[in-house]
């Protein structure tokens, strides 16, 4: 409930096909045309356009068993461009927060918006004014959605961007909407219900959000303990969910804090983003995932008056993907530096990190000579990543070993579009 006792709104706003989309912003020839983005090392598809997904073209396929069906359709691929993707991410999210009172970055592509005080007004044109708003700002197409809880929110933009009839928008507010939104969502596509979860409803006869809405609470306590009776409230718009208790699919882990007093003081948010950004690391070892993307952010109150207002953001990436805590802090502490403000009351701030890949199918690239070996061991291979986070962030080579060999740590990313907005080397240049 809001303060005024109002039903809550919340709105997620999700970029479509993000990668493929980042990589279109800078290539105009590219639109309408089939795009796909390659994992780390160039291994696997990790991102498709429209035009890619109707050419048959599924979500993880190593790029040698398609390699055949992506000459033929004269696809262009691209290997991961995470200094793009994390530049244009900031950017969509700094875009947002100007246009509603709180955000939480979700995941790299993906944020909450809290609408409450917005409910009195249209919220189908003020939804289609966000998605004008970011397309112009920062070339990326979005999708919305919104209703009173989160997990409903997450059904409606799931419609959103399945049915052109929403026109990217998807508002539900009245019962016979939501009612309607659920019988046409399956089971498995309910946020927080995995896999496992749906192949015991199903047994059960349970194949639709509004089946699953309509059990009997007393069998959903019992069998999918507590997460599952939030779902199931939330689906019925009880909003109760709180973020932290549905599990991303290990796209990214975000850890953020509101602070329970004002904190002026850039020691202490370093502290703070230190103390989130060594939670992160321990997560990602606990998930045996490294993280190819860092990105903090700092506010302060939702509540405070216009011009004292500030949203923080910077995203970065880590060469070469990274679980070790002190990477990360350190990474953490040269973006904060790099988004703190003298003067602002800091309420807020968070660490998310993303881009993961597994640690056992994705290690660091090995290097060619076994005299090298003695580079990675575990004290040595941390200071590596230290320094290609500085790096990622001031520019290559800005800091590194006197006897290190810049070139045997470059992944190997033989299809590389440009880094447009954060490397000036590689901005446009226009033709007159
Ligand atoms: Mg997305």
């Amino acid at each position: 409930m809001t303060l005024d006792g109002e039903l809550p709104m919340f709105a997620l706003v999700d970029c479509n096909n993000f990668y493929a989309s980042c990589e279109r912003v800078f290539n105009p020839l590219l639109q309408g045309r089939p795009v796909v983005v390659l994992s780390n090392n160039d291994g696997c598809i990790i991102a498709r356009s429209e035009e890619a997904k109707a050419l048959g073209i599924r979500m993880g396929t190593p790029e040698f068993k398609c390699r055949e069906l992506l000459r033929q359709h004269n696809v262009t691929v691209f290997s991961s461009n995470y200094p793009l993707y994390g530049d244009m991410s900031s950017r969509v999210m700094t875009t947002l927060a100007a246009l509603a009172p709180e955000i939480e970055v979700y995941s790299i592509d993906e944020a909450f918006l809290d609408m409450s005080s917005f409910r009195r007004y249209n919220l189908q044109e003020y939804g289609g004014l966000m998605r004008r708003t970011i397309r112009q700002h920062t070339g990326i197409p979005v999708s919305i959605g919104m209703a009173p809880t989160k997990t409903l929110a997450k059904a409606a933009n799931r419609l959103a961007k399945k049915d052109p009839h929403y026109q990217g928008v998807c508002i539900l507010s009245s019962d016979a909407d939501i009612r309607a939104a659920l019988e046409r969502t399956a089971v498995e596509d309910i946020w927080g219900i995995g896999r496992q979860w749906s192949a015991r409803l199903k047994l059960r006869g349970i194949y639709t959000a509004a089946d699953f809405a309509a059990a009997p609470a007393a069998w959903v306590q019992k069998h999918l303990h507590i997460v599952g009776a939030r779902i199931q409230a939330e689906l019925n718009g009880r909003s109760c969910l709180q973020m932290e208790l549905v599990r991303p699919q290990k796209q990214s882990i975000c850890t953020s804090r509101s602070f329970g007093r004002s904190v002026f003081l850039k020691e202490e948010l370093h502290q703070a983003v230190a103390t989130f950004a060594a939670k992160c690391a321990f997560k990602l070892r606990r998930e045996q995932a490294l993280a190819s993307m860092l990105t903090v952010f700092v506010s302060t109150s939702p509540f405070d008056a216009d011009g004292n207002r500030y949203w923080g953001t910077r995203t970065i990436a880590l060469r070469p993907p990274t679980q070790d805590s002190i990477a990360i802090i350190h990474a953490a502490g040269v973006i904060l530096d790099s988004v703190f403000q003298e003067g602002p009351a800091y309420k807020k701030a968070g660490v998310l990190v993303s881009g993961l890949v597994s640690d056992t199918m994705q290690a660091v690239p090995l290097p060619l000579f076994s005299d090298e070996e003695s580079a990675l061991d575990e004290r040595g291979g941390s200071i590596m990543r230290v320094m290609d986070a500085v790096n990622s962030h001031y520019g290559k080579g800005s800091i590194r070993l006197a006897a290190e060999n810049f070139e045997s740590w470059k992944p190997n990313q033989e299809r590389l579009s440009p880094c447009t907005t954060t490397r000036w080397s590689d901005i446009i240049s226009v033709r007159a």
